[in-house]
């Protein structure tokens, strides 16, 4: 998009808030790489507006969506199709417009995750996931597809970390099996310690660490469970924090330290994003390398 004219199509994010989204600098990147005539725009929607929202833009030509919180889950219901994995993930990031007017609800998030763990063989090993929202989902069934034969999911609150639980085993049967074991922790309970010495991959699904307007200076309280547990982290650990701003987070600093690998959660989202515009262009092949220097330029500045 070099210029918008009146045949001009639209694209876009709706979430609230999405002011500080990187999704339209990355998308219209590769937009403009690709010669499409869109727009992405991030479009802020409160909940109770959402339900009318979403069909009046498929009545607008919207050529496709991303849904970010705190909608991933409510827009399935303004879905006339659901994909199996947002169906087992009980979520969509992404709406696709079918040839009936209708919108098609998929989700992206599970490969974006996936993306800078794929060419290592995982089979077998132990992971842990600090907190149990909703992108702890997309991470579980992530590290199910991998191989992993053990997975801790870390909570805060007994409730939210039980009903979790019995949320993914319902909603995904393999979950069950006697193969993989899928159990949670609570983060007070000292034996997470062996948990954490003994895992091969360690994913902070917490928004612990992330950069707000008010904090820049190194925080001990910006390191998920507090910093004394990683003092004896395992050097063959990698450490896979979803947050991707500040770059590096306190907790991934931390973590060099100890010599650990660490990924950060940029390269998720710009693979979620690309796997988006795959879906809403139907081209297989996206300019990501285009949309990677986009975001990392304007995290730069
Ligand atoms: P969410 O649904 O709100 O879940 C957050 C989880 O973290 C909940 O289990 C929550 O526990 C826990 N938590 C919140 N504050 C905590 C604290 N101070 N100490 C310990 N646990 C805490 O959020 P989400 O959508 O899963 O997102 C989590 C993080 O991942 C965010 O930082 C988000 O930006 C990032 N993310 C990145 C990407 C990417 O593409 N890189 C994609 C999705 C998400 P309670 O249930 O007790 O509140």
């Amino acid at each position: 998009m070099s210029i918008i004219t009146g045949k001009t199509g639209l694209v876009g994010l709706l979430g609230e808030p999405v002011n500080h989204s990187l999704s339209p600098v990355i998308q219209n990147a590769a937009i403009q790489e690709m010669a499409l005539d869109w727009c992405y725009l991030a479009m802020p929607c409160m909940p109770k507006d959402l339900s009318k929202v979403i069909p009046a833009l498929r009545e607008l030509n919207c050529h496709g969506l991303n849904i970010t919180i705190p909608h991933k889950q409510e827009a399935i219901y303004s879905c006339k199709t659901i994909s199996p994995l947002a169906k087992k993930l009980g979520a969509v990031n992404t709406l696709v417009p079918d040839s009936n007017g209708n919108w098609m609800g998929m989700n992206t998030d599970m490969e974006g995750f996936l993306a800078p763990l794929k060419n290592e063989s995982w089979k077998g090993k132990k992971a842990v996931v600090l907190g149990c929202g909703g992108s702890a989902k997309s991470v579980i069934a992530g590290l199910e597809a991998l191989g992993f034969i053990q997975i801790t999911i870390v909570g805060r609150n007994i409730h939210s970390l039980n009903s979790f639980l019995q949320d993914m085993k319902s909603s995904n049967p393999d979950l069950s099996k006697k193969e993989l074991l899928l159990k949670g922790i609570m983060h007070n309970e000292p034996k997470l310690i062996d948990e954490i010495e003994s895992s091969h991959l360690i994913v902070n699904a917490t928004p612990v660490g992330m950069h707000s307007n008010f904090e820049n200076k190194f925080d001990s309280s910006k390191i998920p469970l507090g910093e004394s547990i990683w003092k004896n982290l395992n050097s063959e650990t990698i450490l896979y924090d979803l947050i991707y701003t500040p770059r590096p987070t306190a907790w991934l600093n931390f973590g060099k330290a100890q010599g650990c690998r660490q990924i950060d959660g940029l390269e998720m989202l710009i693979q979620q994003g690309a796997a988006s515009l795959r879906l809403w262009s139907g081209e297989k092949e996206v300019p990501i390398e285009v949309m990677r220097k986009a975001a990392e330029n304007h995290l730069r500045h």
